[in-house]
Parts: structure tokens; sequence; C-alpha cells
């Protein structure tokens, strides 16, 4: 439904991480006599807080903590610890001294007055040639579980949390988790689910650690980081878990003043929609000489038949390639929109100054020579940056190849291109080299629509372009090539909007140190620390890819072919043992083989040898045929339980299949092929993925690419209700005066929607579907499992004890014929019939649909049902029509 994403495109809180930083004083997590401590620390010019004062702070917000008590005597230390009660710790207070332990200054398990004399006297013993302001005394906490959550500040993205267990775990495994902050519920559980170690936490000799605690914790930390913005660095470390709760055991916070706030540049700029469909290009350094840059990027341009004007730019020569050339752009009468610069780097500092008085708005500086080549590059690249922020023009590159926009025949790259179809895939790049080395192999199989490098980004960045892929209709698919990314915080606002409306695969290279020193030195920048990005592209809805293969895989996948509705598959396979590596694969990443109800399995039967089994996978054997393939893959479309399709074809005999292949009419099931070796039987595997059938040369790769791209669509449905149930009123609704709560019904719903409706009488039901109705298993999953652009539905509740029962329920039902329309049904329980919920809930679900921009609802119901019709005449239904048995009614939301 078009009209669900209008609300996402608009809704800057589609996701969690967009939430707004600056929340009130009042409803502030730290109260201000604590927040105090960390002023005073900042003035005071003191980077650390000491443990118990970073523990006061934690105990101030509800974090349990081991106790923070200060002992500056021998006897004030007796008598604090007999008040707390043995065995206490004795740990030395210094604000020179940051790990305790190392220097001698902590003393466990003290159980009497004696040891803790002894312990005190050694403390101050080992430490009399330090500063020491005393020592705390605090209680020894029972073992448990150990872990550690730290709090950091990256440049680009900001504060990031990090969990993990202690000891070996942190130490010798790095078994960590990071997050970006803010974090959200999910996200919380999710990290702490990540790590190597989680199996310690759901169990462990019948242990289990108390996850939901742990998950507050981790959520309290984030909006303490949040909204304290001198809060440099935190560390938990460690925090002992049990299956009650927690206790922090040791604590340390630096603060320092805050940095102006961390690159969060709003997305403020206009739409660079002209940037890529110019009406005019000047190309500056143009040349007719064979071998040149200004060569290639002018034939280009011609080549392709760039629909508007062109300006060579070219002080020796009248014309090239037959067009009019000029000395200068400011010779050109005209007004252009863009200019692209391909002469030596000394000279474009004063072609950009050029096209600025000229009043070109977007420059696209393909020149190398700049801040990847070293000192003086740098300040020519700084120089440059100072003329377009006094000027206003926009910037692409330096050291770019330009832009690609198949739509719009515009090719401004530095490599001659041969032809290019019309794709709907996207790409960044951030090296131009690295665009034009794959695309002329990869335009065998894959159409591009827009290709956009950005080089060293003096000012145009991947996420400027990445915004405005997402608003491009010929875009479906957008992939990114990154080495470094700038300004991660707007990044994320900008990935994670438009993840739930088009899959975003991004390969980042520079995962590993030694990956990152290529890279600083071929471009000028430094990669960010990997488990960074890991964490931002999972809390964006990213798509991280492996490598290059892997990156194209995925791509060719969502490219062609829709994405699987459910998590079931049928693999159709020629051998047995590809079927099982196909299976693994399906079943480790989360998805499935469907299960093929008896009524198919009679029908597989009919098409297959007599010899083969009937089970999933299907097992032709080697006399697998295209007819064979195709009877197989019409039956499996009509199944419930077959969302999607693997084909494993022998390669010797894949040109039989494609045309086969091409014909099916899938219903919008995705299916894939593997092709075991297809690198060596190229030919044919190009004329597949051209009749629009990905194919992989392993089973596991098809499994997994069906499985990112079902995960994928969860993704987006689940973003797509999320902000639709926003448009749900929120006010408490009170029926019969009783609170009632309307919300969206969800998969987890299933025991509900059957207790109602066999709550139901047998008339309701009849007078709702028209037919006998039970609840069986399948249609609950039918009811409750929707793809919300296609379907919702809003269902009344009440408290019932301490769980919630469903009163009614209501349907919105997109028609597919009929933009803009949407059939509407509603179920309302006996006992609550005739009390105005009916009248209610329906005028809250059309409320709802004028806000997705639904313009008519249409309803259909059984003459003999009057309180439903009482309902839509309430509601302003006009009648539509009405034979012997059925009224159909309509109502236009204006
Ligand atoms: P530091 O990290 O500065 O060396 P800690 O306060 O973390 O010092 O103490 C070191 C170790 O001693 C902890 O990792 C923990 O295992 C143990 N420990 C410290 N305080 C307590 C306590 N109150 N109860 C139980 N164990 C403690
Ligand atoms: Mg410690």
């Amino acid at each position: 439904m078009n009209h669900a994403f209008s609300a996402l495109e608009n809704s800057k809180a589609a996701n969690s991480y967009t939430q707004d930083e600056s929340s009130s004083a009042k409803d502030k997590l730290l109260k201000d006599e604590l927040a105090e401590i960390i002023h005073q620390a900042v003035r005071d010019n003191c980077s650390y807080l000491m443990e118990h004062e970073t523990k006061e702070i934690l105990e101030g917000i509800g974090i349990a903590t081991t106790g923070f008590l200060v002992a500056r005597s021998e006897d004030e230390a007796l008598v604090l610890s007999e008040k707390i009660g043995f065995p206490v710790v004795l740990k030395i207070v210094s604000p020179d001294i940051v790990h305790k332990t190392d220097a001698g200054g902590v003393k466990l398990n003290l159980t009497c007055i004696e040891d803790v004399r002894i312990a005190y006297n050694e403390i101050l013993e080992t430490f009399k040639y330090q500063h020491i302001e005393g020592v705390t005394i605090q209680k020894m906490a029972k073992p448990g579980i150990e872990a550690i959550i730290g709090v950091t500040r990256d440049p680009s993205f900001g504060p990031l949390i990090m969990f993990g267990l202690g000891g070996v775990f942190v130490e010798v495994l790095r078994d960590v988790s990071f997050r970006i902050l803010p974090i959200t519920e999910k996200d919380a559980s999710e990290m702490i689910a990540e790590i190597r170690g989680a199996a310690i936490l759901e169990g462990y000799r019948g242990q289990a650690v108390d996850l939901e605690s742990l998950g507050q914790l981790l959520l309290k930390i984030s909006q303490l980081v949040v909204e304290n913005h001198e809060i440099r660095e935190l560390d938990l470390n460690p925090l002992f878990l049990y299956p009650d709760g927690y206790v922090t055991v040791d604590a340390r916070m630096f603060v320092s003043e805050p940095s102006p706030r961390d690159n969060i540049t709003p997305t403020g700029h206009e739409s660079l929609r002209d940037f890529f469909y110019p009406k005019s290009i000047a190309v500056i350094g143009a040349s007719d000489i064979k071998g040149k840059l200004g060569y290639n990027v002018f034939w280009n341009l011609i080549n392709h038949d760039f629909p508007g004007r062109l300006y060579p730019i070219n002080p020796g020569k009248d014309s090239i390639k037959g067009i009019k050339a000029y000395k200068s752009i400011l010779d050109v009468q005209e007004p252009v929109d863009m200019a692209i610069i391909i002469v030596p780097a000394k000279a474009v500092e004063a072609a950009i100054a050029d096209c600025c008085a000229k009043g070109v708005k977007y420059v696209v500086v393909e020149a190398a020579g700049f801040a990847e080549s070293g000192e003086e590059g740098k300040q020519a690249q700084e120089r440059i940056e100072k003329i377009i922020h006094e000027n206003g023009c926009r910037v692409l590159g330096p050291n770019c190849s330009g832009v690609i926009n198949t739509h719009h025949n515009m090719v401004q790259s530095i490599g001659l291109l041969g032809d290019l179809k019309k794709g709907n895939v996207g790409m960044v790049a951030q090296a131009g080299v690295y665009a034009a080395g794959i695309l002329t192999g990869l335009s065998n199989v894959l159409d591009f629509g827009i290709v956009a490098t950005i080089g060293n980004k003096v000012d145009i960045n991947e996420t400027d372009i990445l915004e405005y892929l997402s608003d491009d209709d010929h875009i479906s698919v957008i992939v990114m090539y990154m080495e470094d990314i700038r300004s991660g915080k707007r990044f994320m606002d900008v990935a994670s909007r438009t993840a739930v409306r088009k899959p975003v695969i991004i390969l980042k290279s520079g995962r590993t140190e030694a990956g990152k020193k290529a890279v600083s030195s071929h471009t000028a920048s430094l990669a960010g620390n990997d488990e960074i990005n890991s964490a931002a592209f999972k809390q964006s809805g990213i798509i991280r890819a492996r490598d290059n293969e892997h990156l194209f895989a995925l791509t060719r996948a969502f490219s062609k072919q829709p994405v699987p509705k459910n998590n079931g598959v049928l693999v159709i396979t020629y051998t047995g043992s590809l079927g099982v590596a196909a299976t693994d694969m399906l079943s480790l990443s989360d998805m499935r083989l469907s299960t093929l109800e008896p009524y198919f399995q009679k029908r597989l039967k009919n098409v297959l040898p007599d010899y083969a089994s009937i089970g999933n996978p299907i097992d032709c054997s080697f006399s697998m045929t295209p007819q064979q393939v195709k009877d197989l893959i019409e039956i499996g479309v009509e199944s419930n339980d077959v969302h999607s399709f693997i084909v494993i074809i022998q390669g010797e005999i894949l040109s039989s299949f494609v045309d086969v292949m091409k014909n099916i009419d899938y219903k919008e099931k995705p299916v894939v092929c593997c092709v075991a070796c297809k690198e060596f039987m190229i030919d044919d595997v190009v004329k597949m993925e051209q009749s629009g059938i990905p194919v992989y040369s392993t089973a596991e790769m098809a499994a997994e690419v069906l499985s990112e791209m079902y995960h994928y669509s969860v993704r987006r449905q689940s973003a797509i209700a999320d902000s639709i149930a926003r448009h749900l009123t929120k006010d408490s609704l009170s029926v019969d005066n009783m609170p009632v709560r309307l919300r969206l019904i969800n998969p987890k719903d299933i025991g509900l929607w059957t207790d109602f409706v066999n709550g139901c009488s047998q008339k309701s039901l009849w007078l709702r579907f028209l037919s006998p109705f039970s609840a069986t298993p399948e249609r609950a999953q039918r009811f409750c499992n929707l793809n919300p652009e296609e379907e919702i539905a809003v269902v009344a509740e009440m408290k019932d004890g301490d769980k919630y029962k469903f009163l009614g329920i209501a349907r919105l039902i997109k028609n597919k014929r009929c933009e803009g329309e949407a059939e509407y049904a509603i179920i309302i329980s006996d006992l609550w019939q005739n009390k105005s919920l009916g009248h209610i809930l329906s005028e809250q679900c059309f409320e709802l649909a004028k806000k997705e921009g639904y313009k008519t609802i249409r309803a259909e119901t059984l003459q003999e049902n009057y309180a439903m019709i009482r309902i839509f005449r309430q509601c302003d239904f006009i009648l539509d029509s009405k034979d012997e048995n059925m009224v159909s009614m309509a109502l236009k939301l204006s």
C-alpha cells in the first residue's frame, strides 16, 4: 500500500534511533543534585569520577551497586564495616588510581573486624607515596555471572554501548556486542543474545540470568548517557548477574566538556533530483584526443545519448565531436545545470571558481590529486571546500568517476562504457575505478538505474546519495560499497528510513586492521571501527554483505525477484546431496522446508517417476526435465505453505530450462536457481539470469539469499505496521464504562484470536464470514499474520485478570484493483454487541484509513445483519447496491 509508505516517509520516528535526545529536564533520569557531581568534575577539569562517585550516580537512577561508603580513618573503616555487615570489601579511593586491583588496592572477603584492620593498614602502606582520599567499604557481593557494560563515544556515530561477559570472555575472546545509542528494548535484547556466550546467560546449570532486568539496565545506561552529554565513557566492570537481578561491583566514569553535538547534520538540503537529471552539462577538460580522460567522459555522454545540452569547455578547440566548444564556462550564454571537471588537479580550483561565477548548481570533480595524494593535495582540497562553502554550489568528488543514470541516458564515467540497460539498482561506490571495473561484467546479469561514485566526498557524500536513491521511483534496490562513513548519526537516520522502503545492501571494506591500512592509503579516509559499523547497520536495518560475491548475489535476487511472504521453501533438485546442503543452510538461517499438504503430495506423485520419494526437497534424480520442474512449481505455487523455490539444476542441461522457467506464473513467489560450478558454464547462466532468475553456484548461497530477502520483508512489514499503529488513536476509550484498548493484530495473537472466535456464536460468525466458520490453526495464521501493505486488522481488547481478551476485530483490506479503496469488515463478540463498541471501533478504523490515504471504504453485508447496517448508516455510508441477500455500502473519506 503506497499509502502506508507515505506515512513512513514523513515519520522521522520510523526508527527508534531518531528519537529525540533533548527530553525536557523534568523527565530526565538523573536528578539535578547528582548531575551536579558531573558538572563539578568538568568545571574542575577533573576527567574521571571515582568508583564511589560513579556508583552514587548509578544508584540515583535505580541501578543496584555494592555500595559506596567512604572511610577516612581506620576507626571509621571498622565502624562502617560493622554497619554494612560482613563479609565486606575494602578498596582504595584515590583520583590517581584507575585500576585498583593492579596496584593492590582491593581487599576482598573480609569477614571480621580484624581482617578489616589488617586490610586497611596494608592499603595505607601500599599507597603511602600516593594521594589517598580514603577507602570505600562495600558489601562483598555473592558470586554471580560476571558481565561488563561499557559506553564510549565514536567521532562519527556518537555514544555507543557495549555488553559482554567479564574475564576471559572480554579479555581473550573479545566476545562483546555494540549498539549505537539510544537503544530500544529490541536492541537491548538483541545485543544480549548476540554474544557468543549468550547460552551461559540463558541457562547454565539451570541457573538462568534475569535477562529482563539486564535489558532494563542497558536501557537505563542508554538514557543516562544520551541525556548527559558530559559523560564521555562509562564502565560497569564487573557486574554480577543473578537469576533474580544483578549488582554493579565496580564502576567508573570519564567526563568532559560536551563536544559540539556529534555530527547531527540535519537533512536540510534540497533534493538532489536535478543533480541526477540535469538538463545541461558542461565538460571542463573535454577532449578529442583518444586515451585522454576528458575524451572518455565526453564520449560517454554523447554515445549514451545524453538528452540535454552539452558544452565542451577546452581553450584550444572550436568544437569537439561536432559540438561547439568554449574557452571558458563563462563564455556559455545559456544557463548550465551541471559541470564535470576533468582537468589537472592544479587547474581545478580555478575551474570551480568559474562554475560558481557562472551560477552552476552542481559540479562533479572527476580530477584526482587531492586528499588521497598527500599533504599538498589535502590543502588543495581544503581550498576547494572553502570556495564551495562560500558559493553554495554542490560538489561531487574530487577523485571520482561521476554519475551514471540510465533512466536519463547519462554516463559520466572516466572509463569508456558500452550499452547499459535501464534497471532498478542504485549503487553508491566510494571508488570510481571499482565501479567501472565491475560494471561491464555485471551489466550482463544486472541492470543498474543509478551509479554514483563519490570519491573524496568534499561535499556530497554517501548519505546524500542514499537519501536521494530512496526517493527515486526507478530504484528499488540500493547497493553501497563504502570505505568510510562520515557523519554516522545522519547516515543511520537516513538509512533507517530508507531501509523500510527499499533493501539497502552494503559492503564495507576496511573490516580488518590490515584492510584499514589499505583503505587509508587509498582515499585518505579512515575506516571506522568495524564493530561499530556492524552495530549501526543492524540498527538501521541495512543488510551487510561479506564480500563482492555476496553483495551481488543479494542484489541480483532483490532486483529480479519478489520477496518471500513467509519462510517455507520448496526445494527441487536433481541430486539429494545438494538438496541436503540447501536444507542445512535454510535451517541455519531461520528458514524451513515447506510442509506439503496431502492434496499436493498426491498431485506431485503424478508428476514424478514412481521411484521418486515425495518429500521436500523433491529429488527428481538425474532425469529431471524442464517440464517436470514446471509442473512441480505450478503445483507448489498453489500450496499455502510454499512461499519460495530453490531449483537445483545440472549445468550441462541448464539451457533447456531457461525458456520454460521464464514462462512459469510464479504468483509472486520468488525462485532462485543453483547450478554447481556455474562459473564454467557461464553462457547459459547469463541467459537464465537475463530471464530474471538468479543463479548461484552453491545451494547454501541460494538458501541464504532467500533468507535475507525474507528477513528483510519481515523487518519492513513490522516497520510499516509500527507506522500505521502510530496513527491509531492512543486515547483511552471506554465502552459500558469499561476501558477498552485498540491496537493492530499481530502474529503473537493467535491464542487470543482463537479464543475470540471460539467465544462467538455461530450466528455472529455466519454474519461476518457468510459461511460456517471455526478457528483452525491455518486460519489463525492467516488472520493474525498480515502483510500490512495489503491488510490491517484493529482489535478492541479489554483486560481480563492479568491478560487481555478481544471484544471485536475490524479489518481493512486493500482493494488491489482499485487504488485508494479498501474493503471493511467487522465482528463483535456476542456479549459486546449493541453497546456502541461496533460504532466506536468502526469510526477509529475509518479515521485510520483516512490517515493512510484511502479515499473510499466499501462494505458488504447480509440484508438481515441489521446491527451492522445500522452502524454503517451511523458512520455515513451510503447504499451502493442491493440484491435479495446482500447490501453493498460505500463511505467516501474526504
Ligand atoms: P579494578 O577494576 O579497579 O581493579 P574492581 O573494583 O573491579 O577493581 O575489583 C576487582 C575485582 O574484585 C572485581 O573484578 C571483582 O571480581 C572483585 N570485587 C570487587 N569488589 C567486589 C565486591 N564488592 N564483591 C565481590 N567481588 C568484588
Ligand atoms: Mg573493575
